[in-house]
């Protein structure tokens, strides 16, 4: 057994010795997606962290001491990117959303949520989008600090720390006043908002969430949280200091509002109406759907998909997505995972293709448009010269079928090949 062991740690040792800096990598198989479009017979070259080359294979200069992976009957990819996720989060059907933000320690939360960072890089997702700690403060922060330090295996990360509701409007609620209930995220108002999107910054977030509705209505309906003025606030004092916003807005005011104040992506958008499609268009806004999460919810509440009629707010979900699509908003790839299990990220994938979007522009948004809309297209999200080697390879055709993404065969995250 010790014998097994030491073999182990040796060989171990020799890989990562062998992957050194200078290990030049030919990758090729029957299609490369390149984030833009479908290219038969081309190959990737890369050396180091970098991208060298992308093309024709019998028109790349390949030096000989590159070491070759073929993989037949595979597409290569760029690395995908999950546009909305909450890692510090795991199903709602395993333990309510309730239960994880006030009977769970932010130590326990991290801990799980190192684990759920790797099994998302090992499903192909070399970038992800953290929206909220959902209670686990800066907890998102650390955790991207542990995985750019090389400690874990995970993801590169941008996350947005707690996040900013308006006063009395987030959960959880129905509690007691005698003891301190900690909410899933920061209150702020008025010009006090300026003051929490500053010391949000300070504590090390890339993205500034706002909540711009919450369903806090008399009869728990999602209704308008913040005022205009107070998001125009908070977006000028995150803009000034480099940081885009993104809103949660699931009603069709709240949309509008929040694309006025000047945010960068709407998440859910529950309910377009045309007015909020003209106003995403015109402030060249990105729209995450999240239809997985939407989906997810409803089934853990007993909707029976494909047996029971479709619950309204599917319906309604679908009906916004299509007005997007057709009106040529940039859409997003961005599940809410963490609702749903944090590995099954292709899930907000296969339901954008089953709700009318043709694949390719499926495999569109999950690399290229969302590397744009988290300013890292000079990162990642294409198979470019140049850019950092975050790559994937599928078994299939998944301009076909988006599900073949999770056929995975290898992952490169930044010229390292996942284990
Ligand atoms: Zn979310």
């Amino acid at each position: 057994m010790r014998i097994l062991l030491l073999i182990g740690l040796v060989l171990c040792s020799i890989c990562t010795r062998a992957q050194t800096a200078d290990t030049i990598y030919l990758l090729t198989a029957d299609r490369v997606f390149d984030g833009e479009a479908m290219h038969n017979q081309w190959a990737v070259l890369i050396k180091a962290d970098k991208i060298v080359a992308v093309g024709e294979k019998k028109s790349l200069d390949i030096p000989a001491n590159a070491k070759r992976l073929d993989f037949p009957g595979c597409t290569i990819l760029p690395g995908l990117i999950e546009g909305h996720a909450h890692l510090l989060l795991y199903p709602y059907n395993r333990k309510s959303w309730d239960d994880q933000v006030l009977k769970e320690s932010d130590a326990l939360r991290v801990l799980r949520g190192a684990k759920q960072a790797e099994a998302t890089l090992k499903a192909g997702f070399t970038t992800v989008r953290d929206l909220g700690s959902e209670g686990a403060g800066y907890a998102d922060v650390a955790l991207r600090q542990a995985i750019d330090s090389g400690w874990y295996a995970g993801p590169r990360l941008q996350v947005a720390g707690r996040a900013i509701v308006a006063t009395g409007s987030y959960g959880p609620k129905g509690y007691d006043n005698d003891s301190k209930i900690m909410l899933g995220a920061e209150e702020a108002d008025g010009n006090d908002a300026v003051r929490v999107v500053r010391s949000q910054i300070g504590q090390g977030i890339d993205w500034v969430k706002i909540y711009a509705d919450y369903h806090w209505g008399p009869n728990r309906q999602s209704l308008p949280t913040f005022l205009l003025e107070e998001m125009k606030a908070m977006v000028a004092a995150a803009k000034s200091a480099g940081r885009p916003v993104a809103a949660h807005a699931g009603t069709a005011e709240g949309v509008k509002r929040a694309v006025l104040a000047g945010v960068e992506t709407i998440e859910h958008g529950d309910e377009l109406d045309d007015e909020d499609i003209a106003l995403m268009k015109e402030y060249k806004v990105t729209y995450f759907p999240t239809l997985a999460a939407s989906e997810s919810i409803r089934q853990y509440r007993g909707w029976r998909k494909g047996t029971d009629p479709e619950p309204v707010d599917i319906t309604a979900k679908k009906i916004s997505f299509r007005k997007a699509l057709n009106a040529g908003i940039k859409i997003g790839m961005g599940g809410d995972v963490g609702v749903f299990a944090h590995g099954n990220n292709v899930l907000e994938m296969e339901l954008m293709q089953e709700y009318g979007m043709p694949a390719v522009e499926v495999l569109r948004s999950a690399t290229a448009v969302n590397a744009a809309a988290l300013h890292l297209e000079n990162t990642t999200g294409k198979l470019q010269k140049g850019l950092q080697a975050d790559v994937l390879v599928v078994m299939g055709d998944p301009s076909k079928q988006v599900s073949d993404c999770r056929k995975v065969k290898l992952v490169v995250k930044g010229g390292r090949i996942v284990p």
